[in-house]
């Protein structure tokens, strides 16, 4: 994946945080090895170019594979950067008619790629998705508030803005801001975040864990108290998916459960999100056992004396 950054973030660079999410470093080993390339296997899920259907009532829409800018440590890794996710007409079709045969998937997620970073193909895509009577609930996933914040004064994001505005009157919607550091939290940034909170959105926050970036207590602390005063309700807290090449990001499943145990004992319950596993091997997403339980019969409190919970 090659090394790509905006102008804004560039500015950034000067912060640890920042740089270490960006810049290509010699730590990244040569990901010619495909053994884990797609350990979730969402290639064998696809079921329609662009559509991925792996859990029973949800399918993931891949919009394209562009970003503004490329973290190195991207699940998608594979992916990102290339032209070979763009769809065309007939693969939207193609998803709908999809869709429309599975009435079972009453939740479509807007991922890719970034979907805000490509208005026109995720405009087209809502504007069909929004009449589908089976699917009630819309979501989109993105960085571009904290790779672009510029962009939102653009006219194709402002007009995709209307239609989600639009979209969420009639179904559920909601934005995930995938954020991992409070340092992505600029001024610019915020701005926007105030700008989605005038939607008719549910704004939530994605945070994967990062060895030597954000696995520490504080830093989480202060991210999550930081999203919640701005009305963003964080969601999943991932482990770092065990992708080649962004290997050397996946942290200790020990030290966050630690970090996630206190997180949940300190935090406003709706501040504080669930520590995820993707598992490999395409087996989905586990919540992770906190160390709140001892033993069947005693639990640990918040200040790690033990009590029957019965
Ligand atoms: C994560 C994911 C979803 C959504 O899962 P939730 O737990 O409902 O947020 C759907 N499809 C795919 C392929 C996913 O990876
Ligand atoms: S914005 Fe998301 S999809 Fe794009 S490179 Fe970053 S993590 Fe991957």
């Amino acid at each position: 994946m090659k090394e790509k950054l905006t102008p804004y973030l560039k500015n950034l660079s000067g912060l640890p945080a920042i740089a270490a999410q960006y810049l290509a470093t010699t730590a990244e080993p040569n990901a010619c090895d495909l053994e884990y390339d797609d350990p979730l296997l969402e290639d064998e899920h696809e079921v329609v170019k662009g559509l991925v259907h792996k859990y029973p009532n949800r399918a993931l829409i891949k919009v394209s594979y562009q970003c503004a800018a490329h973290c190195r440590f991207c699940t998608r890794i594979r992916q990102i950067g290339t032209n070979a996710g763009n769809l065309t007409a007939t693969d939207v079709s193609s998803i709908m008619e999809y869709l429309t045969r599975h009435p079972e998937i009453d939740d479509v997620i807007l991922s890719g790629g970034d979907p805000l970073y490509s208005p026109g193909i995720t405009t087209q895509l809502l504007e069909q998705l929004r009449h589908i009577p089976s699917v009630n609930v819309l979501r989109i996933g993105t960085r571009l508030p904290l790779q672009l914040p510029g962009a939102f004064q653009r006219n194709t994001i402002k007009e995709l803005l209307s239609l989600i505005d639009e979209t969420g009157k009639k179904k559920p919607f909601f934005i995930l801001l995938h954020v991992n550091h409070p340092d992505e939290l600029t001024t610019e940034a915020m701005d926007v975040i105030k700008l989605l909170r005038q939607l008719r959105v549910t704004l939530l926050s994605q945070t994967v864990f990062l060895k030597g970036i954000n696995d520490e207590y504080d830093v989480l602390h202060d991210l999550y108290t930081r999203l919640y005063h701005a009305g963003v309700i964080p969601y999943y807290l991932y482990h770092c998916d065990d992708v080649n090449g962004i290997g050397h990001f996946a942290g200790d499943i020990a030290k966050e459960t630690a970090i996630a145990t206190r997180l949940t004992a300190t935090l406003s319950g709706i501040a504080c999100p669930t520590y995820i596993i993707d598992i490999k091997n395409g087996h989905g997403k586990i919540p992770v056992p906190l160390n709140f339980i001892s033993d069947r019969k005693n639990t640990i409190d918040f200040n790690g004396k033990m009590h029957e919970y019965h």
